[in-house]
């Protein structure tokens, strides 16, 4: 149990714009004034990425391809803390799924945002059994959903543009969903393994992303990361979550070369281990092994 009170609050603020409609999907009370910490874990190949807000709510993005996630969540969060308040699943592949399932097990987990497409593997199954057996709230994430976790701490929803809920995609990473994280003055952009028609979308409605930390898609893949996204991104930092001598040559020397072109310090998982970047609402602090 927290020592702070929260609610959930799921509200239908108003249509705007182009018929995109605004959620408020949880308004958190009681701030506790500590950092933002967001950790890039390194788990192997696979992404998962830990963010303990100010006023201590703990709020995951994937889980990586097995149960390691476990060890550095335990690490990361005091013992007593066994709830995460929301979890996003930018999309059901293996290396993003699989070491939810576990998480979700173990800990109490308040809230999902995913982008609803399904995918027959036996962990998606579980991991769709799970949620129901849990009784878990689960949301569809659309472009223009915002969730406010904090007077300074907000996050975007910018893909998918349409909601994909029962979608069955031959390209699963092209459902992949893309979030910015505004605290203060710091701002990041997620993007799991999203490829460039989902860049080029973003480009095209003028989405805002440009932001000073970018994780870096698709674990540095050639086929995301053009040389225009990364210069409307221009990330100060880019983290690239991928595992050491994995069978898909990430990260691409091209995207490499790209992002050092853009004017990022890159960081990557399989060289540096976890990265770790504490924030207030001016200036963020990356650490990792590498410093
Ligand atoms: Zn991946």
């Amino acid at each position: 149990m927290k020592n702070f009170s929260q609610k959930f609050i799921f509200s239908w603020l108003g249509v705007l714009g182009l018929g995109a409609i605004l959620v408020c999907l949880a308004v958190f009370t009681n701030a506790q004034g500590g950092p933002l910490e967001v950790r890039f874990f390194d788990v192997g190949q696979g992404k998962a990425v830990l963010i303990k807000t100010p006023e201590g709510h703990d709020i995951l993005i994937d889980g990586g391809p097995d149960n390691s996630v476990l060890q550095k969540i335990g690490e990361a969060l005091p013992f007593y803390d066994r709830k995460i308040d929301l979890l996003i699943l930018t999309h059901p592949d293996s290396d993003h799924l699989n070491g939810l399932i576990e998480v979700v097990e173990r800990y109490e987990v308040a809230a999902v945002i995913e982008s609803g497409i399904s995918e027959k593997s036996p962990e998606n199954e579980k991991w769709e059994l799970l949620l129901k057996e849990k009784n878990i709230s689960v949301n569809f994430a659309k472009a223009g959903q915002k969730i406010k976790t904090g007077k300074e701490l907000s996050f975007e929803i910018f893909y998918p543009n349409i909601s994909l809920a029962g979608k069955t995609p031959s390209n699963t990473n092209s459902a992949s969903i893309v979030v910015r994280l505004d605290y203060g003055e710091n701002s990041f952009l997620f993007t799991g393994d999203a490829e460039e028609a989902a860049e080029n979308y973003l480009l095209g409605t003028g989405a805002n992303v440009d932001v000073d930390i970018l994780d870096v898609s698709h674990h540095g893949s050639k086929n995301s990361s053009s040389l225009d996204f990364l210069r409307s991104v221009s990330p100060e930092a880019a983290i690239i979550q991928v595992g050491a001598d994995n069978r898909y040559g990430h990260p691409h020397e091209e995207t490499l070369e790209k992002l050092e072109s853009s004017g990022a310090k890159i960081f990557r998982t399989d060289l540096c281990g976890d990265i770790n970047i504490s924030a207030d609402s001016e200036r963020y602090k990356i650490e990792s092994e590498c410093d």
